[in-house]
């Protein structure tokens, strides 16, 4: 018997893969509910390739936006690189969808039986003998498992229990997001757009039918918070330089639709796993969200230790599944962490342009083919 912790992005899916090819689990989640504030989240070929494999790419698509082109442009809307999904399409039978989150969580839930999820139950801390393992609820009640996998998020209880000496990093940035109904035109429908300027960044995507979302990622100090107040003026101020539609964005987001967050990642730890434990998702890897993937690895990791424990022992999967995901996960991390310090440059932005602009189509090609695959290392 398994029981994963969390109903995250990544539980949800463990449990979609276990339940396909017949793995017993239970799922626990804190919340008593899928929180319906939230923001856009990007799915890429490889997350979309997992969903197809369950078979709720259908309602995946339905639910969220197809992308069909994505631009780097610079604030004032110069292009810096443009690229058609088309290719995507032709290679991998799709592009990238655009979500909200909730709406993504929704999807993934209902295909859960109702019985292998309890809601409004969060893990205190648990104790790994030879046997088996025993959990304790923050509500007091403890049960007893085989295997324990721990997809509850980058502050996970279960990581800071395994590797206590595990860190998380501060990017120096921080980031807004904020959904609105405010359309911003027919060009936008499918086309994600990122806006990078002078130590700043600001991106747009449009979810559904009524449904836009944005981001607003600037260089600060962390564990700030804002006066609501004035929000809304403070990042007119902040993006006063960029496009009007920006601007037409921000003014036209209900205040409680705007989030904050600060960049953080998980500073990368070498094992993922102990005996009976194993962690998956932002909980083992949490990456910056520069490049869109933390997510799809998470959906990724579902599907590749779904596999692994389905063909091996238990003891022999957790680590065959390090094994398997390890080189990617952290290449996508590393690079992440990168892209965010090189979007961000103050000093020398026209230079970065430059080469951004002048990069060639295949190096683009040859980095996005990787990520997009879901094949074993
Ligand atoms: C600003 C931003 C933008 C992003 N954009 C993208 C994107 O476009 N594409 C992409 O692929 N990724 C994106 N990501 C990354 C993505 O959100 C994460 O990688 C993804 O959510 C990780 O999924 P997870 O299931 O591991 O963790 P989470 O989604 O964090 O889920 C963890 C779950 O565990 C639950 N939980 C926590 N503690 C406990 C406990 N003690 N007991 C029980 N339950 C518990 C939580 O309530 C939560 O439901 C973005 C991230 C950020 C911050």
């Amino acid at each position: 018997m398994y029981v994963i912790i969390g109903a995250g992005i990544g539980g949800l899916t463990t449990a979609l893969a276990f339940e396909k090819l017949n793995i017993p689990y239970h799922l626990y989640e804190k919340a008593a509910t899928i929180n319906a504030i939230g923001a856009g989240i990007w799915l890429a070929p490889n997350a979309l390739k997992v969903f197809e494999w369950l078979g709720i790419l259908d309602q995946i698509k339905l639910a969220g936006n197809s992308i069909d082109r994505i631009t780097i442009a610079t604030s004032t809307l110069k292009t810096l690189t443009d690229s058609k999904q088309d290719d995507a399409k032709e290679q991998y039978g799709y592009s990238t969808v655009a979500i909200h989150r909730a709406e993504l969580q929704k999807v993934l839930a209902k295909n859960v039986p109702t019985d292998k999820i309890s809601w409004g139950k969060g893990l205190s801390s648990y104790v790994e003998n030879k046997e088996n393992i025993t959990l304790t609820f923050l509500d007091g009640t403890t049960t007893k498992t085989d295997y324990l996998i721990a997809a509850d998020g980058i502050n996970s209880v279960i990581r800071k229990q395994l590797f206590p000496e595990s860190e998380i990093r501060y990017s120096g940035q921080t980031c807004w997001r904020g959904v609105t109904s405010f359309s911003i035109g027919e060009e936008f429908n499918h086309r994600g757009l990122e806006m990078w300027g002078k130590e700043t960044r600001f991106g747009i995507s449009r979810l559904s039918k009524d449904k836009t979302s944005w981001f607003a990622v600037v260089k600060s100090k962390p564990f700030l918070t804002d006066n609501r107040e004035i929000l809304k003026e403070d990042l007119l101020a902040r993006y006063a330089d960029y496009t009007s539609i920006v601007k037409d964005l921000i003014a036209n987001t209900d205040i409680n639709a705007i989030l904050r967050n600060d960049i953080i990642d998980l500073k990368p730890i070498k094992k993922w796993y102990s005996n009976r434990v194993c962690l998956l998702g932002d909980a083992g890897h949490a990456t910056t969200p520069n490049m869109g993937q933390g997510g799809a690895q998470a959906i990724e990791d579902a599907y590749f230790l779904s596999k692994v424990i389905a063909e091996n022992t238990t003891k022999d999967a957790f680590k065959e599944f390090q094994k398997v995901r390890y080189k990617k996960v952290s290449s996508i991390v590393n690079q992440s962490w990168l892209t965010g310090k090189v979007a961000h440059i103050g000093f020398g932005a026209s230079i970065r342009n430059m080469v951004f602009k002048s990069m060639p189509k295949s190096m683009i090609d040859k980095k996005m083919h990787y990520i997009y695959t879901l094949d074993k290392e």
